[in-house]
């Protein structure tokens, strides 16, 4: 056995791809799944995209470049942000990443001190909590409620864990796994608390262009937050480009330069070639983009009908992402289960229909009483949504 380091206990891991691996153990025993666990896309990178890498291979650009990224990215990803954030950036301010989770390790790397506290949304992206503990930070939930539309942070119970210790927050608006997206007030709102409490925060929005209706707002639009936020950006949903791993960390100068000293010591830079596909993704024709939207919108309006055609579930139907989190505490009660992981095992088994439980995405917090799974509906086709989820609907209602 390998002597790991002491720091290695505290390292957490995303435990949806330990569902994906249960999923594949029963398909290779010959069982029919339906795959909603895992937020991968199951359409093609537009081929605009595909050319532009293609053609980046074959001119040689297949070496090391810069660390902070190749000039042409930065610059088109400055004045992309700046476009729809109202941002004023240069390419100073971005440093490009091999895909947007690095973002996460490099912010707290750069500014979280041991024993600080940082702010995470719960049920949130996993490795957030992961990260922060595995540096000796303090990870302080905040929930979210259901609210009129869809899910809501809860603000005060956010604003209650703040102390003189808490440093920094992250925010996932445009959310995994619930798909709730901020209201106006509640940006303000948060906004204020940023000014209040002197904190520095990770904008992820991993899924700011996974809109179906209206435009997004980013927490960076208001005042005072672009010189406190670093801004996590990712090809990987808006342009199906999940294994391409290309994304970037936006934010102030001097930030920015700290997260490219990691590219030196970490990866060099992320893949030369790759990066010129992305200035393609930005700076072309998004055709390809709008239809991805419109296949997973077709995809989203299916399955929530069928989710609330079901006994003892409610879902609501988000403008944003490719998640579902549909409330089961009911259908638990009919099925007689009281997990959480009884009732996802179960209906794996029994229906074949494959996906993550509020558990995968951190403890339940105090006072929770609900159950609730998530659905990604981003690599399953709608005829296999429409065959899985009539099966979950038959097992349920028996
Ligand atoms: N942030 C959130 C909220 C996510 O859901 C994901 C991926 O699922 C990421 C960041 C990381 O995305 P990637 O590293 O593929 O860019």
């Amino acid at each position: 056995m390998a002597q790991l380091a002491d720091r290695y206990t505290k390292l957490g891991t995303e435990t949806a791809f330990a569902v994906s691996a249960e999923a594949a153990a029963l398909a290779a025993k010959g069982k029919k799944i339906y795959p909603f666990h895992i937020g991968d896309i199951n359409l093609k990178t537009p081929e605009n995209i595909v050319q532009a890498m293609m053609r980046a291979v074959h001119e040689g650009k297949t070496g090391y470049c810069p660390n902070p990224g190749i000039p042409e990215l930065r610059e088109a990803l400055a004045q992309n942000i700046n476009a729809s954030h109202g941002t004023s950036y240069s390419m100073e301010n971005v440093s490009v990443q091999p895909g947007g989770k690095p973002v996460i390790n490099k912010f707290l790397l750069a500014l979280m001190n041991p024993g600080d506290e940082v702010l995470y949304p719960n049920p949130g992206f996993p490795i957030y909590e992961s990260l922060i503990k595995f540096y000796g930070g303090k990870a302080l939930p905040y929930g979210f409620h259901e609210g009129k539309d869809n899910f809501e942070i809860n603000l005060e119970e956010l604003l209650r864990s703040i102390t003189p210790k808490t440093r920094l927050l992250i925010l996932n608006d445009l959310q995994n796994p619930t798909g709730a997206v901020a209201q106006e007030s509640e940006l303000e709102e948060i906004a204020r608390v940023i000014r209040e409490h002197d904190l520095r925060v990770l904008c992820d929005e991993a899924y700011f262009d996974i809109r179906y209706d209206g435009q997004s707002r980013s927490l960076l639009s208001l005042p005072d937050m672009a010189e406190r936020c670093v801004l996590l950006y990712t090809f990987s949903k808006k342009y199906a480009m999940t294994g391409w791993r290309v994304g970037a960390a936006i934010g102030p100068k001097d930030l920015v330069g700290a997260i490219s000293q990691f590219n030196v010591n970490d990866e060099s830079c992320t893949a030369n070639f790759i990066q010129h596909a992305a200035v393609e993704a930005l700076t072309g024709p998004q055709d390809g983009h709008r239809e991805i939207l419109k296949v997973l919108q077709t995809r989203r309006d299916r399955a929530v009908e069928i989710l609330n055609s079901t006994a003892g579930i409610r879902c609501y139907n988000p403008n944003a992402t490719f998640y579902l989190f549909p409330n089961i505490t009911e259908a638990m009660r009919i099925k007689k289960i009281t997990g959480h992981d009884e009732f996802r095992k179960t209906a794996l088994e029994e229906t074949g229909v494959s996906f993550c439980t509020r558990l995968h995405f951190g403890s339940a917090l105090p006072g929770e009483t609900e159950f609730y799974i998530r659905l990604a509906y981003s690599g399953i086709d709608i005829d296999q949504i429409e065959e899985g989820l009539a099966k979950l609907k038959s097992f349920i209602e028996g």
